[in-house]
């Protein structure tokens, strides 16, 4: 039962019901890779108050936890993850409008937000509407595209620390960052977010989203299973660039391949373990080192034992 026992999983079920608690998931099913051995145990949350609940509890345990959204930045070991998969999804996807803001639960996903802003003639979200992750995956990563970053429009995030307590922060006290946040140092679990958007017209707003959408479908392998860019963009270089100048377009380690149509992405084109991914990685960060100097640093979050 590895670092799990019986009395933790007893535990977890006196918060959660036990149809949301899945035992040894397969963590394919969960990540946009379709890559990743068992998680020894997956709690689907509801709310804030199962939260409150079971991280403290397990941090006493000290059971190891992971917060996942949706698996959209992430590669998970072959291995599998000893712990306990949080996932803040579906069970959590709530959103309303507030004057001309709106306020989102974590689980929403931004694709489902940036259309909610649309219908409601709110602009400044269209950037967000081909990312394929959650608001509080976006949030942590602060994600961005096209000139937008999520940093621009969060007004305020509610966030739960691991005693349990939930605390609001302001968003210019996010300490957002390319692709980073205070959340990525500190442990703690977005809940909500307060969008301060702008108003728009719908058609307006409607056509930019489609602009961007044929945008991203000729740019990036969409055609296969990823975690979008792999690596970080070096300042004052594109790792893409940097990549394709290093002849490796198309490298392959068993089905994980540096994609042909932008080479910023490692795609798996089958079955590819996360051992595969790996081996791309590492010879992709060698060989730009070796010929620029350059340091790629993966943007992709890796989880588990490998
Ligand atoms: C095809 C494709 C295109 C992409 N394009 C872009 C792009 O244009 N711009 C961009 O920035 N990214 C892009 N991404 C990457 C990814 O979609 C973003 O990083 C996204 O914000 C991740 O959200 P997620 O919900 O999937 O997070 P996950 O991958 O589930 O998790 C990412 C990190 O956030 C943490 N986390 C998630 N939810 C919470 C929460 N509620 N509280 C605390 N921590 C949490 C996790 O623990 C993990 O550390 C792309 C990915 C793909 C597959």
């Amino acid at each position: 039962m590895g670092k799990i026992s019986s009395f933790t999983y007893e535990f977890i079920g006196v918060h959660v019901p036990k149809d949301n608690i899945l035992l040894n998931e397969p963590m394919d099913k969960h990540t946009t890779f379709r890559i990743g051995g068992k998680a020894r145990c997956f709690v689907k949350i509801s709310n804030a108050g199962q939260l409150s609940k079971l991280v403290p509890g397990l941090k006493e345990r000290g059971v190891p936890y992971f917060v996942l959204g949706n698996g959209s930045n992430l590669l998970v070991g072959d291995l599998g993850y000893e712990g306990v998969i949080l996932q803040i999804g579906s069970g959590m996807n709530g959103m309303a409008l507030e004057n001309s803001n709106i306020r989102a639960q974590a689980g929403a996903l931004l694709c489902q937000v940036a259309k909610y802003a649309q219908q409601k003639g709110l602009a400044g979200l269209e950037f967000a509407s081909g990312i394929p992750g959650t608001i509080g995956g976006g949030i942590v990563m602060n994600a961005g595209a096209y000139g937008g970053e999520m940093k621009q429009v969060v007004a305020q995030v509610t966030v739960m620390d691991e005693k349990g307590q939930v605390i609001t922060l302001e968003g210019d006290s996010m300490e957002f960052g390319y692709r980073t946040s205070i959340i990525k140092s500190r442990p703690l679990i977005v809940l909500e977010v307060l969008l301060r958007l702008r108003p728009g017209d719908p058609e307006k707003i409607q056509a930019k989203m489609e602009e961007l959408a044929q945008q991203r479908k000729a740019k990036q392998p969409l055609e296969f299973a990823s975690a979008g860019s792999t690596f970080k963009r070096p300042q004052g270089y594109f790792a893409g660039k940097l990549i394709m100048d290093a002849g490796l377009k198309g490298y392959s380690v068993g089905d994980a391949r540096v994609s042909e149509k932008h080479c910023g992405f490692v795609v798996n084109t089958g079955r590819a373990s996360a051992a595969d991914v790996m081996e791309v990685i590492q010879k992709v960060q060698k060989k730009v080192k070796e010929d620029t100097g350059v340091s790629l640093e993966p943007e992709v979050i890796l989880l588990g034992d490998f």
